[in-house]
């Protein structure tokens, strides 16, 4: 089928994200992807800038990642996971408490980072209930910060900002929880004793009430790309044991490396009580995504009302999905990761510089393989797609921002390229 063809066939019938059907644009037909490569149906290339949404750490179609899907493909693409278990998914189980901050020993496997969002909910909302003395009502809020995304389904949404136009949309249909102020400052800004105060205060006022805090540790990412100082994360881990509440980091778009730590939490050593991952898993192979909890979490909801966690999807750790987190875990396992980034960090810092003097930017913000430029009006979003484009990159801008997330595997002259192509859409935009 021609690009022509496919292109008017999906306007007539594809609901695409956050869009109108149809759509106002059509969208670009992608025939291949390969490396940090993407191949249009019309044979141009460009570089993915936003790592397909974050996932693709590792670039397109590694060939180790390639070879485990191929191999598991061959074998058992999926079984059920009720009653049954397989090698991947034990395998991955063990090497994802292995990575993750000490004291997180068991793992549920979720089908996007959504519901890794709902699991952990759960996990919080289930212990609560079953730890509540006798006679008194279990809490059912949860504390999140302003800025936050945490995915599109109704439990996630209900934790995003509450001034970002979803809540609005669905006000009486959302579970309403608390907010707090995100932390002040950047990720080098030191406490603010006030904000950890004001803090206090909100929890006291709504104790009895709530049961945890969810945050996107040191980087908020879709609720407005964000950075805060990982000096926030122990005063929280504070906070949520003075008030006897559990701590649930949402690793999803932080993991696996992109902020310069392994998982944002590293940046501050901090032990949360419950962590979700996605994305990145799989090297952004295929969906896969997981909340991971600690012992007395597990123990308190084994215990509890229900017998055990009340979720089960039906394509639960899919052997494929585990296949290809294990061999994207692999690559990251040899380390050479952190030296990638750190040199995406700097090329971005250096490349972005330039954005800076634009007209119409407020800030330029960089932070392990992240670099965001945020300007003081909503961004022309077809003419910054454009501007990057002619500078070889495929970026996706949204509300005021222009943003990438490269592969880890760019090289020096495509993160320039890249840098170029941010500073370019920010100027069209
Ligand atoms: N949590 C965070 C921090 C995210 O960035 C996202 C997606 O952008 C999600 C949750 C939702 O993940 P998914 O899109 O896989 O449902």
């Amino acid at each position: 089928m021609s690009a022509g063809e496919l292109e008017a066939l999906d306007r007539r019938h594809v609901w695409h994200p956050y869009g109108a059907m149809p759509s106002a644009l059509p969208a670009r037909v992608v025939s291949e992807a390969e490396g940090v490569h993407l191949t249009f149906a019309d044979g141009t290339r460009a570089i993915d800038g936003m790592s397909s949404w974050w996932c693709a750490c590792h670039g397109h179609r590694h060939p180790h990642i390639q070879a485990a899907v191929a191999a598991q493909l061959a074998r058992m693409p999926h079984v059920m996971f009720g009653g049954l278990t397989h090698e991947p998914a034990v395998r991955l189980a063990e090497r994802l408490v292995a990575l993750t901050p000490e004291g997180l020993e068991h793992v549920f496997f979720a089908d996007s980072g959504s519901v890794a969002v709902e699991v952990a909910i759960k996990m919080v909302l289930q212990s609560a209930r079953a730890r509540a003395a006798p006679g008194r009502p279990a809490p059912t809020r949860l504390l999140a910060l302003r800025g936050g995304y945490h995915g599109d389904t109704f439990g996630a949404m209900a934790l995003c900002d509450p001034d970002g136009g979803m809540h609005r949309l669905w006000a009486g249909s959302l579970s309403e929880h608390v907010f707090a102020d995100r932390p002040p400052g950047g990720f080098d800004a030191p406490v603010d004793p006030a904000w950890v105060a004001t803090d206090e205060r909100l929890l006291d006022r709504h104790a009895g009430e709530l049961a945890g805090v969810v945050v996107e540790p040191v980087v908020q990412g879709a609720g407005g790309m964000w950075f805060w100082s990982p000096a926030y994360l122990p005063a929280l881990r504070e906070l949520c044991d003075r008030h006897g509440l559990l701590l649930v980091l949402d690793e999803i778009a932080t993991g696996f490396g992109r902020t310069g730590a392994l998982f944002a939490a590293e940046h501050a050593g901090v032990r949360p009580d419950v962590m979700c991952v996605g994305k990145a898993l799989t090297g952004g192979t295929m969906t896969l995504a997981a909340a991971l909890c600690t012992p007395a979490v597990a123990e308190a909801i084994s215990a509890g009302e229900g017998g055990g966690l009340l979720h089960g999807p039906t394509f639960m750790a899919n052997p494929l999905a585990c296949a290809a987190a294990l061999a994207s875990t692999d690559l990251l396992l040899d380390g050479s990761w952190e030296g990638r980034v750190a040199a995406i960090e700097e090329g971005l810092r250096g490349g972005l510089a330039a954005a800076r003097e634009l007209v119409g930017v407020a800030d330029v913000r960089v932070l392990g393989a992240i670099g965001v430029a945020q300007l003081d009006h909503p961004v022309d979003v077809p003419a910054a797609t454009a501007a990057a484009l002619a500078e070889g990159v495929w970026l996706r801008p949204f509300r005021d921002l222009v943003y990438t997330m490269p592969p880890f595997t760019s090289t020096p002259d495509e993160v320039a390229a890249i840098a170029r192509a941010v500073v370019a859409a920010a100027a069209s935009g």
